[in-house]
């Protein structure tokens, strides 16, 4: 499986048939079941039912309940975060090579259970087959990531210069203690497993929150560590919503790692970095990511399913999703033209279906504000394609391209993780970088242009941790880990190191210097 790439499964298609038929089986097992999934807390080491329940229905058909979370209060989360903290002593004198060694063993889990999961992350998420095995694989491919990042490392142990020739001196990285990590729906088993064995290896303990979207893949996650000799507590997992999260940020941990929209990761930064002494709260926020084709671009048709794809897949609902599409004058009307063509050839449908492009959105409040998006633009632009929704059970909007915008539109400003792309015309590549840069993200940003000045400039000045140039399969998505990192500039993220970047792990370390005479 490990030399499956995003770009290969996502790009290619599963490319295997027989794959593709147990994908079918199981996702209608499940939807099939008859009851929702239960899905409690696992608190050390003991699976745990209390609070109050809560719903999960599939997106692509809303009257089927699928999940049924229960909502973790305040001293549930408590108790969590005790049970981490007992577990910390022995985790965190645990050799690093024999943490490696345990988090390596989930291998196992992930490939014997791929298609499981590829179903459940449809279930809940309404993923296409593609993304949804295009995950699990990444989720294998961080777990060989980290193993080889902690092990090249040597632990995190830097030897420096003894003061005297009797003594000895070294660096090393210490975990903090113990981590709150609290993911979002949209990647419900990588993103959990990108931050959460990040903490792990680093010799922390965990409490995990999935996101109230997606309990049963929260729950499916936790499970992989099942046997493979984590002790007791050094994982714990609480469902739940944001009174939840809060409740987690808040609570004794020693740092929080946090993937979601930006108000809430600024939210805790601010509330919850400081007391009673500054501790990291790693927030991986949101985008709004552009994607500049130049009067240099050449291939428009490339360039065109590149936007397209980047933007549509997973309905828009990535971090780094394309959402602004800035066009010099040269060859708008050509581009827009290839875009709209292509936008309408892409299949929006129920996942079972192997001619999906993509599925529905996650929930009706994406519809609701797809919908208010769709007015907006209607009013005070013009809607090229798409706009629509239809109504009914499953979550379902049409792909929607948008322009004639007036200049800091919220719809040109704004995440909406939805699969609304605003088209904007620029006169040059200097129009085309500030309307890049006026906004309050930084995540991901793309350029199609041979001009080797132009993508000169754009590297020099475009504000944002993730670039591609001329990026065929996705303008500004497709981050791999090994490949490239996942980091945020300005209000995308607090820590300025991404996910699977070679600087990811030591943030979940604190520095000693021990001298020895
Ligand atoms: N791995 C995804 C991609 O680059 C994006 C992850 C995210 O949205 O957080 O396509």
């Amino acid at each position: 499986m490990s030399s499956i790439t995003y770009a290969t499964v996502y790009t290619q298609g599963l490319g295997d048939d027989e794959k593709s038929r147990a994908y079918e089986r199981e996702l209608t097992r499940l939807r099939e079941a008859g009851s929702p999934r239960a899905c409690g807390h696992h608190i050390a080491g003991q699976e745990i039912d209390s609070g109050p329940a809560f719903d999960r229905a599939d997106p692509s058909d809303a009257s089927r309940v699928v999940s049924r979370g229960r909502l973790a209060d305040g001293e549930l989360v408590d108790r969590a975060v005790a049970a981490a903290r007992e577990a910390l002593p022995d985790w965190r004198r645990t050799d690093y090579h024999q943490r490696a060694e345990i988090l390596r063993r989930t291998l196992q889990a992930i490939e014997r259970r791929h298609v499981e999961l590829a179903a459940l992350l449809t279930l809940e998420t309404g993923k296409t087959r593609a993304d949804a095995f295009a995950e699990v694989a990444e989720c294998a491919a961080i777990v060989e990531l980290y193993c080889n990042q902690v092990t090249a490392a040597e632990g995190f142990v830097v030897a420096h210069r003894p003061p005297s020739p009797t003594s000895h001196a070294d660096v090393v990285l210490l975990p903090y203690g113990v981590f709150g990590v609290i993911s979002p729906f949209n990647f419900p088993l990588a993103i959990s497993f990108g931050m959460t064995a990040a903490a792990l290896i680093m010799g922390n303990t965990v409490v995990f929150k999935p996101s109230p979207l997606t309990p049963a893949c929260g729950q499916a996650f936790a499970q992989l560590f099942d046997g493979v000799g984590l002790p007791t507590g050094v994982l714990n997992l609480v469902q739940g919503g944001s009174e939840t999260g809060q409740a987690l940020a808040g609570a004794a941990v020693d740092g929080i790692a946090f993937t979601g929209s930006a108000d809430v990761g600024l939210d805790f930064v601010a509330r919850f970095g400081r007391p009673p002494f500054v501790r990291p709260v790693l927030a991986e926020m949101g985008g709004k990511n552009p994607a500049i084709v130049t009067d240099a671009a050449g291939d428009l048709d490339t360039a065109a399913r590149a936007v397209a794809r980047s933007a549509f897949g997973m309905s828009g609902q990535k971090c780094n999703a394309c959402s602004r599409a800035i066009v010099t004058d040269g060859v708008y009307d050509d581009f827009i033209e290839r875009l709209c063509a292509i936008t309408s050839e892409l299949v929006v449908a129920d996942p079972i279906d192997a001619s999906a492009f993509t599925g529905p959105v996650i929930s009706d409040s994406s519809v609701a504000r797809f919908q208010e998006s769709v007015a907006l633009a209607r009013q005070d632009g013009r809607v090229l394609v798409g706009g629509g929704s239809a109504g009914g059970p499953g979550h379902f909007v049409e792909l929607t391209l948008v322009d004639r915008l007036p200049s800091a539109h919220p719809l040109t400003r704004d995440e909406l993780f939805v699969p609304i792309v605003s088209v904007v015309r620029a006169g040059d590549l200097d129009e085309a970088l500030a309307e890049a840069n006026a906004i309050r993200y930084g995540l991901s940003a793309g350029i199609f242009s041979n001009d080797p000045r132009e993508r000169e400039r754009f590297l020099d000045e475009i504000e944002a941790g993730i670039v591609f140039l001329n990026n065929p399969g996705g303008a500004t998505t497709g981050v791999w880990p090994g490949s490239q990192t996942m980091s945020g500039w300005k209000g995308s993220g607090s820590a300025g190191k991404g996910g699977f970047g070679p600087w990811y792990l030591h943030q979940f370390g604190r520095e000693q210097s021990r001298t020895v005479f």
